[in-house]
């Protein structure tokens, strides 16, 4: 079963074109949606959860239509959305229950089965009696994966989950995930490029509503390969090397600035070739450093 996305575009009423004429096939396993914010990617994210219309374009997952058969699509969908919005004031074993009760698990014994199984699975079991309301943000993720679970879903969305964890719980965050089975198609929805490089197997890059690229990271990472370069620099030398450079970043090390440049060949001038990172192939691609989408 695969996901495949053809020609999808999307204009809000305000004229922002949040996606234009996006193709894209997503096989089973972990999907990167790598993009920066407003990007589009939320926009594609309800689009697929069938909470919002296109306006031109298809989607079809397997031998469903997504965009004209949303009652099919709901049976097989598992939606973690960015945020809940609010959080109920009752305990997450009931809230669990709740929702799998709404999804259709009428029969009480399998849905105590079922709720029970989900807490223990995302680590919650302890914190079972607890209200929601009262969770970190880590926690509040887990029990999002939990409920998104329920209906054993073929097609599993989770838009920007670890923003604002901390590292640790982005690691259990990261555990769990890795833990739902291969069989599923799996869209994670992120502007912080290590989610994809620590999960994903294949990804796409999207910025202003356009694709950039699609494929492997490993691919992504050998189409700049020798292209990267760097080189610490005073702060006041910044918008010089911005405007002789294709400079696509700039952190501090210990206060400095440590540039990378994009260049076919050595820039000289003191740069030092690297072994590019994921980082570094999307601010090329965001950047239009690097400007050849292979989709
Ligand atoms: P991302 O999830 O990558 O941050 P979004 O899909 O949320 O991007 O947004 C893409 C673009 O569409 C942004 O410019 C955003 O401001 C705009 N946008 C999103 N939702 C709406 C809306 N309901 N009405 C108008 N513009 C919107």
């Amino acid at each position: 079963m695969q996901l495949t996305i053809t020609g999808l575009s999307k204009t809000y009423a305000n004229g922002v074109k949040a996606l234009d004429n996006v193709s894209l096939t997503i096989p089973t396993g972990m999907f990167g949606l790598l993009g920066p914010n407003g990007a589009g990617k939320s926009t594609l994210m309800r689009i697929l959860a069938t909470l919002q219309e296109a306006d031109e374009g298809s989607a079809v997952l397997g031998d469903i239509d997504i965009l004209n058969d949303k009652p099919a699509v709901r049976r097989v969908l598992g939606y973690l959305p960015q945020e809940f919005g609010v959080y109920p004031r009752v305990s997450a074993y009931h809230m669990l229950d709740h929702i799998a009760l709404l999804k259709g698990v009428v029969d009480n014994k399998e849905r105590r089965a079922l709720v029970e199984a989900l807490l223990q699975k995302v680590n919650l079991w302890e914190h079972r009696d607890r209200r929601i309301a009262g969770f970190s943000g880590g926690m509040k993720q887990r029990f999002g994966i939990a409920q998104s679970l329920i209906g054993e879903p073929k097609l599993i969305i989770v838009d920007e989950p670890t923003a604002g964890l901390d590292p640790g719980e982005r690691n259990r965050f990261y555990n769990l995930l890795t833990e739902i089975g291969e069989n599923v198609v799996v869209i994670l929805s992120t502007h912080i490029v290590q989610d994809v490089q620590e999960l994903c197997n294949n990804m796409a890059i999207i910025n202003k509503g356009r694709l950039l690229f699609a494929g492997a990271p490993t691919d992504a990472l050998h189409q700049v390969k020798g292209r990267i370069w760097e080189k610490s620099i005073a702060k006041n030398e910044v918008e010089e090397y911005h405007a002789s450079n294709k400079v696509i970043s700039n952190k501090l090390i210990a206060g400095r600035p440590s540039i990378h440049v994009y260049s076919e060949g050595d820039p000289g001038n003191g740069f030092v070739g690297v072994e590019p990172s994921l980082e570094d192939v999307f601010f090329s691609h965001i950047n239009g450093a690097h400007n050849t989408a292979t989709a």
